[in-house]
């Protein structure tokens, strides 16, 4: 069969199924047939056809065995009726030699390890833009461009600078506390001197959640404040098991929440206090992801903004709640109850920090794909995938180009391989089709963040978002791992997906880790729109799980953000096509069906949904 066109292979499955089945394939030839008329009509007709496709699941059979050839785990059960072949047809454009080719491209030392801002960044944006073009994509921006101009900051904290604290009722204590060993901290702001003065209050776990029932602000005016928190969400209980997801993180623990929560009710800085148990890695982690320059998206006036942003040891904290009279263990335990209120410390910062700040710009590269639906056009499905990576480090010996090949070379490729898949499709899908590919993910999803904040497609019509990061370079996989489909009705499109394809669902093996919070998918969930990690399947075909194990591990430890993580001949790319593949089957499937996807609900992004699309909590 591989050797035939893949509509050729098509009529070739219609017909021999056709023979097991000979009442449905009469409808099924005749939408087939139809598949180049794009009028309403058809597509409507389409979707009635589903019930039947559904209905007819138990009477369709398969050869199967226990280890299915990749042909079978693709394209099993397939090609019953127009839409399923249309779907298969225009999948089999996703292949081994697209995947390839742009991955070689894009992690090649050429481009420099992709870095925003600089020119082997520029080339890549370049060369997703002309596939975007060479497509036929729309270009996405109001002035018919492919490029949003992402606008951000760098600042370089100087080492020289010191944390003062003046404790006591008359602020008769003074400490000061020294940069990189006892506090690291830096800014929202484009400003290079920043004279911080505020007193401090403790505020608990700084979390206001409306589905949990707890608020640690208790309507406090925190305006111009220091506040001090405790990092994570508050633990569960034996009479609330699942309070802030029971032992999986939610987002209220993530540091980043903790930031623009009080940025939010108007705080002027924030001293995050660093626990090893706490954060799962030692305070030298700390220390060096913001000893260094740190990026973020240029202050645009309607986005609450912090002065500080600083991480403290456990001890300095220790020092800090002394000072200002209290115990931090007393007040910590306090903090793990609903009626915890904000205690205002007799204590307060007193500094000027210092910082070196320099604007840089780099574009998310956007195109549509237009739906042909007149109402559901109005709609979008976004497909992302980060270009970016870690650039070059002239000052390291040997190797120093960061070429990011599975981080996000994969990512990318396997977007521009979904979006021709796209554009193969003889009836084209009802709602339309984004594509981002993002910048500076890895200075902290700030592309998609940018995105979220100005948007160029509505929010609240915005269906879903399915992001490609780290594709599968090992081989075909009997499941598929969407990260976060069970938080949304994304997950019934998707279970739908893999029983077709005789795949099962594995799910998260650490969500305790908040994996579903670092990568560019997030800040979409964050603005309610749901979304999903589309990662590689764990189990591979021919291979043990331990074995795949191995593969993971050693990418942990040998590449992953590191000069090695480069493209090798050796990658087998029949898994990432199998993926690249569902993706597209599940985007086109989002942009068929006539509802939008919903959260589930009580899912912490639920709020956030019901709030853009104008109905109430
Ligand atoms: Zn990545």
């Amino acid at each position: 069969m591989k050797s035939l066109s893949p509509r050729l292979r098509v009529i070739v499955l219609i017909i021999c199924f056709g023979l097991i089945l000979p009442i449905e394939v009469p409808v099924a030839w005749g939408q087939s047939k139809s598949a180049g008329s794009k009028s309403r009509g058809k597509t409507r007709k389409k979707s009635s056809s589903r019930t039947t496709r559904r209905g007819s699941r138990s009477s369709r059979k398969v050869a199967t065995t226990n280890r299915p050839s990749f042909d079978n785990v693709i394209s099993a059960n397939r090609a019953m009726l127009t839409e399923a072949s249309e779907a298969e047809s225009a999948s089999a454009k996703i292949d081994e030699g697209v995947l390839r080719a742009h991955v070689k491209f894009l992690a090649d030392d050429l481009l420099e390890g992709r870095g925003p801002g600089s020119r082997g960044g520029m080339l890549a944006a370049k060369y997703i833009a002309a596939q975007f073009e060479s497509l036929g994509l729309e270009p996405a921006t109001a002035d018919r461009g492919y490029f949003q101009q992402v606008q951000m900051i760098g600042s370089m904290p100087d080492p020289a600078n010191k944390l003062v604290v003046r404790g006591g009722k008359e602020s008769e204590e003074t400490a000061e506390f020294k940069f990189g060993e006892e506090f690291v901290g830096g800014t929202d702001l484009e400003q290079n001197d920043i004279p911080i003065i505020g007193d401090i209050v403790f505020v608990g776990y700084g979390i206001q959640s409306l589905e949990n029932k707890w608020d640690d602000f208790k309507g406090q005016d925190l305006r111009g404040k220091i506040l001090m928190i405790m990092v994570n969400d508050p633990p569960a209980t034996s009479s609330e098991p699942n309070l802030f997801g029971g032992p999986a993180l939610t987002y209220y623990g993530r540091w980043t929440y903790k930031y623009e929560q009080a940025a939010r009710i108007g705080a002027a800085g924030v001293l995050l206090i660093h626990t090893n148990e706490s954060a799962g890695y030692g305070w030298s982690v700390v220390r060096n992801s913001w000893g260094a320059e740190r990026f973020g998206l240029l202050p645009d006036g309607k986005t609450p903004a912090l002065r500080l942003k600083a991480w403290v040891t456990e001890d300095v904290a220790r020092k800090i709640a002394q000072m200002g009279g209290y115990n931090l263990d007393q007040l910590r335990q306090s903090a793990a109850s609903r009626n915890f209120r904000p205690v205002g410390l007799n204590a307060k910062i007193e500094m000027m920090m210092k910082t070196q700040v320099q604007r840089m710009t780099s574009p998310n590269v956007v195109a549509i794909y237009r739906g042909i639906d007149p109402t559901l056009k109005n709609e979008y499905v976004v497909y992302s995938a980060h270009w970016d990576h870690l650039g070059i480090r002239p000052d390291q010996s040997g190797d120093n180009i960061y070429n990011g090949a599975a981080d996000n070379a994969t990512g990318v490729a396997g977007l521009l391989a979904v979006a021709k898949a796209y554009t193969s499709l003889g009836i084209k899908p009802k709602r339309s089709i984004l594509f981002i590919a993002t910048t500076a993910e890895e200075q902290g999803l700030l592309g998609a963040e940018f995105y979220i904040r100005n948007p160029l497609v509505p929010i609240a019509q915005t269906a879903a978002n399915i992001n490609l990061d780290l594709m599968n370079v090992h081989g075909v996989t009997t499941d598929i791992t969407p990260m976060g489909a069970e938080r949304s009705t994304i997950g019934v499109a998707i279970e739908e997906l893999a029983k077709e394809n005789q795949l099962i669902i594995s799910t998260d093996a650490h969500p305790e880790q908040g994996f579903f919070y670092r990568s560019d998918h997030f800040p979409f969930a964050k603005a309610g729109i749901p979304a999903v990690n589309f990662d590689p399947g764990t189990k591979f075909v021919g291979h043990s799980d331990k074995w795949a194990e191995e593969q993971t591990q050693d990418f942990r430890r040998n590449r992953y953000h590191q000069p090695s993580d480069e493209y090798s001949p050796n990658w087998n790319f029949s898994g990432m096509v199998q993926q690249a593949r569902l993706a597209f089957q599940l985007g086109l499937r989002l942009a068929n069906t006539n509802e939008m996807p919903q959260w589930y609900k009580g899912d912490e992004f639920e709020g956030a949904r019901l709030k853009t699309i104008g109905r109430s909590q």
